[in-house]
């Protein structure tokens, strides 16, 4: 019977935040997959576990991947741990685990903090749409294309950054989405040196060119307006209805007209007279 692949979170910076469940796992499993054993030993050692280590990254994701799943397919349980965070996440994993499931074994996430969420929910910008970008490539013709690619994005974008970097990425940044976005910068997060730093994409590039960037940092840049021509597809009788919507949650017409007109492309006595058409309509 095959084992099972636990897909260990550990933590991003702080040990405190060890889960009790990774813990266990840790504990209970036969052997582990570390992206670098040097890094997981420590982690092992400071909570007083010993197991056997398998390297698992990114250049020998093959042929180390096809044999630990064959350990695994011979009834072994392993634990898949990344440097900090969530394996998978701008990290080694991604592969075995789709190779696990087309071998039909077992995958089980023990969740932790990974740094991209944990810095947008600081981040003060909107939550509740976002997408995660994780590192821009560094490949000129292929870092054009990224940008480009995300250049009229609405929700709020993540992207993970090195201190090394972060001074070219600003700049790039700047020419695709303006200096007056806003951005906010986490570094350190749950360290001791912990920063968020909330201002915009020039805001942060003025603070860069007096200090030298240190330390880990995700960058947490507001979504762009929505286009006009997306919204001309808004049609008067859609336009009509949100505004009802609003009344019905207790808006007053004009308050609701007006809010409404902002955000479509219809004046606020356009969309005043379909409510009052629709009104009579219903009062007939
Ligand atoms: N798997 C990890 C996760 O779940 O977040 C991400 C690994 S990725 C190789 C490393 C990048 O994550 C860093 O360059 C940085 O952008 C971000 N990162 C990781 N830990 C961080 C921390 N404590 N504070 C800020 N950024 C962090």
């Amino acid at each position: 019977m095959n084992g099972t692949l636990y897909i260990v979170g550990t933590p991003i910076g702080n040990l405190g935040d060890i889960s009790a469940r990774c813990r266990q796992i840790l504990e209970q499993v036969d052997f582990i997959a570390a992206e670098d054993t040097r890094v997981t030993v420590k982690l092992l050692n400071h909570i007083g576990i010993k197991k056997p280590m398998f390297s698992y990254h990114e250049h020998n994701l093959k042929e180390r991947g096809e044999y630990l799943l064959s350990k695994i397919q011979a009834g072994e349980n392993c634990a898949l741990c990344s440097d900090a965070g969530m394996p998978c996440i701008s990290d080694p994993g991604e592969i075995i685990v789709r190779d696990a499931h087309a071998k039909g074994i077992t995958v089980v996430p023990i969740p932790s903090a990974t740094a991209a969420t944990t810095a947008l929910a600081v981040s003060g910008l909107q939550t509740g749409r976002f997408c995660f970008e994780g590192f821009i490539p560094m490949n000129k013709n292929q870092r054009k294309d990224r940008l480009k690619e995300i250049e009229d994005e609405t929700r709020t974008m993540i992207f993970y950054e090195a201190p090394h970097k972060l001074n070219a990425t600003l700049a790039d940044l700047k020419k695709t989405f303006g200096g007056e976005r806003k951005l906010t910068l986490a570094r350190e997060l749950t360290k001791l040196h912990e920063d968020i730093f909330v201002t915009t994409i020039d805001g942060a590039i003025e603070f860069y060119t007096e200090s030298n960037p240190r330390g880990e940092y995700v960058l947490v840049l507001e979504g762009g307006e929505k286009k006009v021509e997306e919204q001309e597809e808004i049609s008067i009788e859609t336009a009509t209805e949100m505004a009802i919507s609003l009344m019905e949650q207790g808006k007053p017409a004009s308050g609701a007209c007006k809010e409404i007109s902002a955000i479509t492309p219809y004046s606020k006595s356009e969309i005043y007279k379909m409510v009052n058409l629709q009104n009579n309509a219903k009062e007939i």
